[in-house]
C-alpha cells in the first residue's frame, strides 16, 4: 500500500504531465483543430508528384547525386529537413496494388476508387476535387506533366470519368473546368479527326476551342519561354513527352522549365493565390521499362522543379505549402547482393558499390530508345552493335541475350516491353540495381511537406488523408 502513496508535489507534477500529454495527443489526433485552424490556409499550394517513384526512387537518386555529382537533393535536404515527412498507403478500393487513376483520385478527392476510375469513388460518389474547391475559393489552378495532359494523374485533379481511357472526354472536361494553365504532352486529343496526329473520333478542334476561351497556345520550348497572357495551354508532343535522357532540348521543355513558367503565370495578377499540380510521369514510365538510368534522370529533373518551388517558398514562407509525393512505387527497385552467375550455389557474391553509379551515368539513352533502335525483331548483330555503341563496359550474358532475341522473359511478371526489360536485367547484372517487378508495387510512398499545414501530412497515413488535409486547409481559407 505504501508504494501507492505519493508525496503531494509529485502528484501535482504527475497531474500536470498527464494533462499536458492529453492536450498534446488530442492536438496531434485532430490535425484540423491544430495549427491549420489558427492561421489561414496557405495561399500558394504546390503538389509535386513523381509518378511511380516510391521511396527507392528518391533514395537511389539521392545516392547517385552524392556519388556522381557531389550534390544533394532538394526533397530530403530542404523540404523534409525543414518541414515534415509522412508515409501514405497506396491501395485502391478493389486491389492491394493501385494504378495512377485510383491513387490520384484518393489524393485529389479523398475517397478510395476502383482501378481505372478517375474522380469517382468506389461507392459511386463524385466529390469535388481539391483543385475544384481551390478554384471556387478564387485560387488560380494549373496542371503540369511530362505525360499526356489527359493522363490519369493530372486528370484526377479536375476530372470525373468512369474510365481513365476516355481521353477526349477528359479534354472536354478541361475546357469546361478551365484550369488557368495546362502544360504537357497529348496534342493528339486536341486535334480534330483527320488532322495528322489526331486520335479524336470527332471534328472538335480543341486547341481552337481553348483559344476562343482566352488561352495562349504554345507548342515548343521557345514559345513557352516567351508566352504571355492570363491563361496558357502548352502541348509539346502528340502523346507523352520524352525521357530526360532522350529529350530534344531545343524543342521540348524540361519539367523544371514548365514549372518556372507555371509559377510566373499563376502568380501574376491574383490576390487569392494558386494551386498547382506538377508531375513527372517519366519516373513511372522508366520504372515499367526497368530503366534505372532514366528513373534517376527523371527524378533529378523532378527534384530541380521542387527546388524552384523551394525558392518561391523562401520568398513567401508563411503563405506557401510544398508537397512532394508519389502515387505508388513502380518496379521495386533496389541495389542488392547478387551472384555473379545465375542459380549457382558456388557463384561468387557481388556487392553493389559506388562504382555502380559511375557505370549507370555512362548510359546515354533510355531503354525505350534502345528498344526502338533494335526494332520489333532484333538480330544478334544489332544487339551486339547496340551494346558496343551505348553500353560500353557492360556485358550481356548469353542466357539473357537469348531471352532478348526470343523476347521471352522468365516468370509471370507482367513485362511492359520484353526488349527493354531484358536490357534492364542486363544493367542489373552489371550494377546490382535489380527490379522486383516491371509493374506497380504495394509499397507506401513518402510525402515531403514544407510550409503552413505541412505538419498535417506527418506520420503514417492513408492516401485519402492527403486530400482530406488539403480540404481542411482550403476550408480554413474561408475564414480569411
Ligand atoms: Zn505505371
Amino acid at each position: 500500500m505504501s508504494r501507492l502513496k505519493k508525496p503531494k508535489a509529485l502528484s501535482l507534477l504527475l497531474v500536470t504531465v498527464v494533462t499536458l500529454a492529453g492536450y498534446l495527443s488530442v492536438r496531434s489526433m485532430a490535425p484540423g483543430l491544430g495549427a491549420a485552424a489558427q492561421s489561414p490556409g496557405p495561399k500558394y499550394i504546390f503538389i509535386f508528384l513523381a509518378d511511380g517513384a516510391g521511396i527507392t526512387g528518391m533514395e537511389t537518386t539521392r545516392m547517385f547525386n552524392r556519388v556522381v555529382h557531389n550534390e544533394g537533393l532538394n526533397i530530403p535536404d530542404k523540404i523534409i529537413k525543414q518541414g515534415s515527412l509522412g508515409l501514405i498507403t497506396v491501395h485502391p478500393a478493389d486491389s492491394l496494388t493501385t494504378d495512377s487513376a485510383a491513387a490520384a483520385t484518393a489524393m485529389a478527392s479523398g475517397c478510395k476508387a476502383k482501378i481505372g476510375a478517375l474522380g469517382i469513388c468506389a461507392d459511386g460518389r463524385v466529390p469535388k476535387t481539391v483543385m475544384e474547391i481551390g478554384k471556387e475559393k478564387g485560387m488560380r489552378i494549373g496542371l503540369v506533366t511530362t505525360a499526356a495532359i489527359y493522363d490519369a494523374s493530372p486528370a484526377a485533379f479536375t476530372g470525373h470519368v468512369s474510365d481513365r481511357k476516355f481521353f477526349s472526354l477528359i479534354v472536354d472536361q478541361y475546357l469546361r473546368v478551365a484550369p488557368d494553365l495546362l502544360l504537357g504532352g497529348g496534342r493528339d486529343q486536341f486535334l480534330p479527326q483527320g488532322r495528322p496526329g489526331s486520335s479524336r473520333k470527332d471534328d472538335k478542334d480543341m486547341i481552337a476551342a481553348f483559344a476562343k476561351k482566352g488561352y495562349t497556345y504554345v507548342s515548343d520550348r521557345s514559345e513557352l519561354s516567351r508566352a504571355k497572357g492570363s491563361k496558357l495551354l502548352g502541348l509539346f508532343t502528340l502523346q507523352e513527352m520524352s525521357f530526360e535522357l532522350d529529350r530534344d532540348k531545343d524543342k521540348e521543355p524540361s519539367l523544371s522549365e514548365m514549372t518556372e513558367t507555371a509559377i510566373r503565370f499563376l502568380e501574376a495578377g491574383n490576390q487569392r493565390g494558386f494551386m498547382v499540380f506538377i508531375e513527372n510521369e517519366n519516373t513511372d514510365a522508366a520504372g515499367h521499362m526497368t530503366d534505372v538510368a532514366s528513373v534517376i534522370q527523371a527524378y533529378r529533373e523532378f527534384d530541380r522543379a521542387v527546388g524552384l518551388a523551394y525558392a518561391f517558398y523562401r520568398k513567401h514562407p508563411r503563405e506557401t505549402l510544398i508537397l512532394a509525393t508519389s502515387d505508388h512505387d513502380t518496379g521495386g527497385l533496389g541495389f542488392t547482393l547478387a551472384l555473379e552467375e545465375p542459380s549457382s550455389r558456388r557463384a561468387k557474391r557481388v556487392d553493389a558499390t559506388e562504382a555502380d553509379f559511375k557505370k549507370i551515368v555512362s548510359i546515354g539513352i533510355s531503354l525505350k530508345k534502345a528498344a526502338e533502335i533494335l526494332g520489333p525483331d532484333p538480330t544478334s548483330e544489332a544487339v551486339d552493335r547496340l551494346m558496343s555503341d551505348h553500353f560500353k563496359g557492360f556485358t550481356l550474358a548469353p542466357d539473357l541475350k537469348k531471352m532478348l532475341l526470343n523476347k521471352q522473359l522468365p516468370g509471370r511478371n507482367i513485362y511492359t516491353d520484353p526488349v527493354a526489360n531484358a536490357l534492364g536485367m542486363m544493367i542489373a547484372n552489371n550494377t546490382q540495381a535489380y527490379w522486383g517487378a516491371s509493374g506497380h508495387t504495394s509499397q507506401p510512398v513518402l510525402v515531403a511537406a514544407l510550409g503552413p499545414g505541412s505538419e498535417l501530412f506527418r506520420g503514417y497515413q492513408d492516401n485519402t488523408d492527403f486530400a482530406k488535409h488539403l480540404f481542411t486547409l482550403l476550408r480554413d481559407k474561408n475564414s480569411e
